[in-house]
């Protein structure tokens, strides 16, 4: 239990840090070297302010200095970064007090900053409606240093890093085609890159479950969304949100989600 609490903890750390760099990246602005500050009132926030999800609470939601409201974004970010954390964790069947192997711990580095890229990539697409090529490249060179390295190691065989690279041509290809047909209208070419660094990530099968949830999910809400009059049958819904669900998806139910399918009895 402690180390799921420890666990949860750093992932707050590193939400926090994800919504500093998703913020800096659209204003372009160097995000390692210069101190955070309120994006309202440009006042230089102090460790007090900085503290993951308690300095929203204490401060009500709002700037200590010029009390201007700070957006949920903040908090809710954090949390599911603590929560997909624990949830990468627990998938690995890791107890950090008892069980460490070398080629695991590297495993549960390498899906934390997959995911974490993935979470900045979700919140920039969701508010500005683009993927950062800057995110998607990072995370197709990692995915490839990662494979290159688990075949070096033997822990997967050749087939299956073949199956990687297709999964990640071919979805990538799939998403061209649609992005071309439909020319950029129903699919962002940020998407056609993004499906690409998930392809090499989740490899095959479970790249198609996380499409199939994509797609389903994103058919879904959309109508929801449709039939309620919020969104015009026009107006764009980002789709690298409902991607990345369906990656976190597949990469904790994904055995499951094919085996009850197949239990269906579709042929
Ligand atoms: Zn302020």
């Amino acid at each position: 239990m402690i180390d799921f609490i420890f666990v949860f903890t750093i992932g707050l750390f590193i939400g926090s840090f994800i919504n500093c760099v998703s913020c800096r990246i659209f204003l372009e602005e160097d995000f390692v070297l210069k101190n955070s500050h309120c994006p309202n009132c440009n006042h230089k926030l102090s460790a007090m302010d900085l503290v993951p999800v308690f300095s929203f609470l204490l401060l009500k939601g709002k700037c200590r200095y010029c009390k201007e409201k700070i957006s949920w974004q903040y908090p809710l970010a954090e949390i599911a970064t603590g929560l997909i954390f624990v949830l990468i964790y627990s998938h690995l069947g890791f107890n950090l007090l008892e069980y460490f192997s070398g080629y695991q711990v590297w495993n549960l580095i390498y899906l934390w900053i997959a995911f974490s890229l993935l979470i900045i990539a979700f919140i920039y697409d969701a508010k500005h409606y683009i993927i950062p090529d800057k995110v998607t490249f990072l995370g197709i060179v990692i995915s490839s240093v990662w494979i290159i390295f688990s075949l070096y190691n033997n822990s997967i065989t050749p087939e299956m890093g073949v199956g990687y690279v297709y999964s990640a041509f071919f979805s990538s290809l799939f998403f061209f085609s649609i992005w071309l047909f439909s020319r950029g209208r129903a699919m962002g070419f940020g998407d056609v890159k993004l499906v690409f660094f998930l392809g090499l990530l989740l490899g095959y099968p479970n790249m198609l479950v996380a499409l199939f949830f994509a797609f389903t999910v994103g058919a879904g809400i959309g109508l929801i969304m449709i039939s309620s009059g919020g969104k015009k049958m026009k107006s764009q819904v980002p789709f690298g949100p409902f991607l990345i669900a369906g990656a976190l998806f597949a990469l904790m139910c994904g055995s499951q989600a094919i085996d009850w399918y197949w239990s269906l009895g579709v042929r």
